[in-house]
């Protein structure tokens, strides 16, 4: 099988131009990812760039090399900008046109414009270092966990690898002047691999954007948006998950005369007492702790491998730090949780143990809030 060069670019030229349109269709949608809008265009200004170099020998020399060459470097340079730009950096959109800038800058000069070897270096360092450039980015940004960032980096990593290579194989073997329709076979087979990896890079960016989209969603669903702790359902999960294979002490949490709180001194202050108590009631929780808003002014925090003795300490604990908020314009505003304790064995159900922490809730409250009760063994239970 032979590998015909013109055909390649074609293909080079037609594929770019449609992740190039896909991609600004995706950012379209939301607008929220510039990345999607920047990696858009660079792979619009890819295809235009193949299209300058397929036509070697067509249009003027100064269009297909000069021009061609000079889009084909800017391009790889606002992949590294999207790049940045995903991870929340600034794109540095100067530097990504440098090197673009900097090779048309020296095609003005004949004795490097009349040396293949000279622009075949310089090209493939500039494309290459952009493509390495935005390898480093990724793996830097790998403190958010996506899946396809590591295919990302090792991409961009390949992909400049495979530039680097070109410049020592055109000193070698130097492929012949008038690139479309030659037969240089590592030239094609290089064609052939770059096209295969423009492709595979665009994917994993998408994926990377689509990836974040989800997380962002999860994490949402996970947090409750006033006081950024877990959410019933998170709290439901992951309590649920804790005690089908280990003991635990199930504390329940409400505030006192929240509602009082509330009409006295307004909602918006009834809502920063709510984010000062996860404050200051998450310092006293031990490591482990599973702490979540189930709803209005109500918390519960699992305790894995806990008795009651010790679980009652640590609501001791969060209820004295609950007692000492302190509103800077409300000197007169006070704070006190009732507390509620029920503990279970590994397998336990997570409902049996929130409707006996919730016996002892109402104790509490009935005993004159501000302090701590915890509920009574169940007398017997059913043989697991
Ligand atoms: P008790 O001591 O018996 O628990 O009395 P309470 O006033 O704390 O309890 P009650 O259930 O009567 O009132 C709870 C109040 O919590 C009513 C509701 O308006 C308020 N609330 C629920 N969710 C929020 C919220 O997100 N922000 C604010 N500011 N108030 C909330
Ligand atoms: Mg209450
Ligand atoms: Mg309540």
């Amino acid at each position: 099988m032979r590998l015909d060069v013109p055909t390649l670019f074609l293909m080079t030229v037609a594929v770019t131009f449609v992740v190039g349109v896909l991609f600004l269709l995706s950012w379209s949608q939301t607008r929220r990812e510039r990345a999607l809008a920047i990696w858009g265009i660079a792979h619009l200004l890819g295809s235009g760039a193949s299209c300058m170099l397929a036509l070697r020998g067509v249009i003027p020399d100064p269009v297909s090399i000069g021009l061609g060459n000079a889009v084909m470097i800017g391009a790889y340079g606002l992949i590294w900008s999207g790049v940045r730009a995903f991870e929340g950096r600034s794109p540095l959109i100067g530097w990504a046109v440098a090197g673009g800038l900097a090779w048309g800058v020296a095609c003005l000069v004949p004795a490097f414009y009349g040396s293949l070897p000279a622009r075949i270096t310089l090209a493939s360092t500039s494309a290459g270092l952009y493509c390495a450039l935005g390898a480093w980015t990724t793996w830097h940004g790998r403190g958010e966990p996506l899946v396809s960032r590591y295919p990302a980096a090792v991409l961009l990593a390949t992909y400049a690898g495979l530039y680097f290579i070109r410049i020592p194989l055109s000193l070698v073997y130097p492929p012949p002047a008038i690139v479309p329709g030659s037969d240089s076979p590592w030239f094609a087979a290089l064609c052939f691999v770059g096209t295969l990896y423009a492709v595979a890079v665009a994917f994993v960016l998408m994926a990377l954007t689509k990836e974040r989209a989800e997380r962002e969603q999860r994490i949402a669903a996970e947090t409750d948006a006033l006081t950024g702790v877990a959410s019933r359902r998170a709290f439901v999960g992951r309590a649920e998950a804790c005690l089908a294979t280990r003991s635990a002490a199930l504390l329940l949490l409400d505030l006192d005369h929240f509602k009082a709180i509330n009409d006295a001194y307004g909602h918006s202050v009834g809502d920063a007492v709510l984010t000062a108590f996860c404050h200051a009631a998450e310092p006293m929780l031990p490591r482990g702790a599973v702490f979540g808003r189930l709803g209005g002014e109500e918390f519960a925090c699992l305790l894995p491998e806990t008795g009651p003795a010790l679980a009652a300490r640590f609501a001791e604990g969060v209820r004295d730090s609950v007692g000492r908020i302190a509103h800077a314009d409300y000197p007169d505003l006070k704070v006190s949780v009732s507390i509620g304790i029920a503990t279970g064995r590994a397998g336990s159900v997570l409902d049996d143990l929130l409707r006996r922490a919730d016996g002892a809730l109402y104790q509490a409250k009935d005993g004159g809030r501000d302090r701590v009760m915890v509920a009574r063994e169940p007398a017997f239970g059913l043989a697991a």
